[in-house]
Formats: C-alpha cells, sequence, structure tokens
C-alpha cells in the first residue's frame, strides 16, 4: 500500500509509474558542517524535474532515464 503523493512541480499526483514517483531530497547549507544543515524531501514527476532541469544536468540525470544502462 502507498500513499498518494502531489508532484513539487506540478501539482498533480504522482502515481506509481516507474521511474514515478520520484523523491528529490534538498540539503540546506551543503558545504556546511551537518549541524548546520537541513534537509527536506519533495515528490516530484520525473519528466516535470528533468523539463527544468539546464540540459547539461539532464545528460547527467542517468538515474531519471527511462533506459538508464546502469539499472541492473
Ligand atoms: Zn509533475
Amino acid at each position: 500500500m502507498f500513499h498518494p503523493v502531489m508532484c513539487a512541480f506540478c501539482g498533480e499526483s504522482v502515481e506509481k509509474a516507474e521511474p514515478d514517483p520520484c523523491a528529490l531530497i534538498l540539503l540546506t547549507n551543503w558545504r556546511s558542517l551537518s549541524q548546520d544543515q537541513a534537509e527536506q524531501q519533495f515528490f516530484t514527476h520525473a519528466a516535470c524535474l528533468l523539463s527544468r532541469m539546464y540540459s547539461e544536468v539532464v545528460a547527467e540525470a542517468g538515474v531519471l532515464h527511462q533506459r538508464n544502462e546502469l539499472r541492473p
């Protein structure tokens, strides 16, 4: 059983359909000590995230691509 989640970018429900739902982890103060950092998780469609990333970053986001060669 899973809980329905909302995409942080489009506001629609993120159904279970590979690679969705995706969890986007935000870590603040990345260069600081862990006690000065905070972490929050957001849900997203892979497509919504990819559509908002800079093109060079999209190319590096291998886990989000449907036919990822690194997957077993
Ligand atoms: Zn979305």
